[in-house]
This record gives C-alpha cells, structure tokens and sequence, in this order.
C-alpha cells in the first residue's frame, strides 16, 4: 500500500475518502486542518491564536503547520501507511515536505487529486457535520451520509457539530485560497510523476473504487 496525498478544493470529500481508506485498509489520517482545530479547542497558547485565523478562512503560516505536521509524523510508526488531507497547500509545503519525509526515511506513493466544482463543493461543505468526540464526518444533505438519528454521531451517539468555518462566506475564501495555492501543486506533483487525477463527481464508493486502483 502507498502512502497518500490529497488534493481537493475544501469539502470536495478528502475527509470521507480519508475515513473510508482508514476503515478498510488501516491507514492514519493526518489532517492538519484537525491538527489545529485540536490546538483550538484544547485552547493551548498556539490555539487561541489560531481561533480567529481558522474561522476566517486564510491559511496559517507554513511554519507553524510544518512544525505541527512533523511532530505527528514522527509519532506513526514506520510500518503503517498514512494519507496526507490538508497539507501541502502550496509549493513552498511541498518542498518542506520533501525535506520531512526524507529525513524520516518515509516515502511518499501517490498524490490523489479529488476534482469538483464551487458549486458542489459548497453546497458539501454547508451540510457538513462531525462528531466532536471520534472526528467522524456527516453531511444532512447526502443520502450516504447522513447520520442513522437525525444530527447524532452513529457511533458515539452526541449531538454532531458543524465546522465555524463552514459558511457561505468563509468558504469562498477557502475555495479562492485552494485556486491561488493549492492548484498549482498539481503540475509540481505532474512533474514528479506521482499525480492521479480521481474523478469524484459520484457517490463516494465510486471515488473509493478509482482511489483503491491508485494505492
Ligand atoms: P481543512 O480542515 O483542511 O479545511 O483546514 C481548515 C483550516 O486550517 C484552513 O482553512 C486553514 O486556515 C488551516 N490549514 C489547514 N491546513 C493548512 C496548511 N497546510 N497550511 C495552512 N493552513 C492550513
């Protein structure tokens, strides 16, 4: 199995796939979207810095999400495959993460590019929902997805909680940050060899399947 990147614009579905592949395959997840919404409400020194950033939608500085992605990756133990949601999210990431990965001697197989629209991003993004307690993700507006009980957590069984930055208005600017960013790592990936492009307009065992012939 390959360790994973995935490039999407935000809510294109990188956390179900995510969930789905640590599901059947035993993946770790590493979001560094979660990694500093922990930081937040932990409310550690780094966290209540990060609050207002993270509601409006701009990105944290590279510094401070490199230093939070590599001290999760030193953590995983070398046998375990891991995906990568949320970073890099621009080329100057990238880099850094060469750098990472080389020196932790960990290799990097695929880069999974999940395609989708504002529109339908959007609209996955307004009914987005996750369980505060096991992180597990939702969506009111997607048969699949929606919870068994009406806004519980299938699992943990409390109340599911929507994102601070899931708004109409907070998403555009997350969209046109992914469009300024985020997009032009697809070439960087292109010209290493390692991009996939994974159609992701159907439900999401379709995507699954094509991710499934990547890994
Ligand atoms: P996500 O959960 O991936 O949608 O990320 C939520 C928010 O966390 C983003 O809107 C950014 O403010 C921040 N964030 C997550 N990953 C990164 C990253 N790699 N670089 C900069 N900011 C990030």
């Amino acid at each position: 199995m390959k360790n994973i990147i995935f490039i999407a614009p935000p809510a294109a579905g990188k956390g179900t796939q995510s969930q789905l592949l640590v599901e059947k395959y035993g993946y770790i997840h590493i979001s560094t979207g979660e990694l500093l919404r922990d930081e937040v409400d932990k409310k550690t020194p780094l966290g209540i810095k990060l609050d207002d950033m993270l509601k409006s939608g701009t990105l944290v500085s590279d510094e401070i999400v490199t230093e939070l992605l590599k001290k999760r990756l030193t953590e995983i133990s070398i046998d375990k495959n891991f995906i990568l949601d949320g970073y890099p999210r621009n080329v100057e990431q990238a880099k850094m993460l060469r750098e990472i990965l080389a020196e932790l001697n960990l290799q990097l197989g695929a880069v999974i590019y999940l395609n989708m629209d504002l529109d339908t991003a959007m609209s996955r993004a307004l009914g987005r929902l996750s369980c505060p307690n096991c992180h597990r993700g939702y969506n009111k507006y997607e048969e699949v997805l929606k919870p068994k009980n009406e806004g519980l957590c299938d699992v943990c069984n409390i109340p599911l909680v929507s994102r601070s930055d899931d708004n109409e208005e907070t998403f555009k600017i997350r969209f046109e940050s992914y469009l300024e960013n985020t997009e032009p790592l697809l070439q960087y990936y292109k010209d290493l060899d390692i991009l996939y492009v994974v159609d992701n307009s159907g439900e999401p065992l379709d995507t699954l399947r094509q991710i499934e012939s990547v890994i």
